[in-house]
């Protein structure tokens, strides 16, 4: 989301944006978007100041880290952005800051469920789906 300075009027202003997760380069290998990413930002310009009130929310798509099945998470997330501005300056670019704000976020192990039972480690079956007999042998 690039923010043109000078539209930003005494009140402040509110815009909302979707910028897609490749323009973002979000993707990882294991990190997938499903659908746009959708930002809302309260803008206001305070002297040399622009400070940003964004609200990020999408959906993530990546693997269970227990059963390997695909999941997705919802992804909601609320920042507080500030930028001095000099008086030549034009635009602010809010993307650097709100990428890197997705990106600590990303599960490192995410879950299906918190029950999840995962692979049996012998044969490879889903134990979510069923017992295998690997136990009982
Ligand atoms: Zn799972
Ligand atoms: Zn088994």
């Amino acid at each position: 989301m690039k923010i043109n300075i000078n539209q930003i009027p005494t009140g402040g202003l509110t815009l909302e944006e979707d910028e897609s997760a490749s323009a973002l380069d979000l993707e990882t290998e294991t990190i997938k978007f499903p659908q746009a990413l959708r930002i809302k930002a309260r803008l206001f310009k305070i002297t040399n100041i622009v400070s940003a009130d964004v609200i990020l929310s999408t959906a993530l798509r990546t693997i269970c880290s227990r059963c390997l099945n695909e999941i997705e998470i919802d992804f909601q997330k609320s920042l507080k952005l500030n930028y001095q501005v000099s008086k030549s300056e034009q635009v602010v670019d809010l993307n650097p800051e709100i990428r890197e704000e997705i990106i600590v976020d990303y599960p490192l192990k995410p879950l299906c469920s918190q029950n999840c039972k995962g692979l049996c480690p012998k044969c490879g079956k889903n134990l979510n789906e069923g017992d295998c007999y690997c136990a009982s042998t």
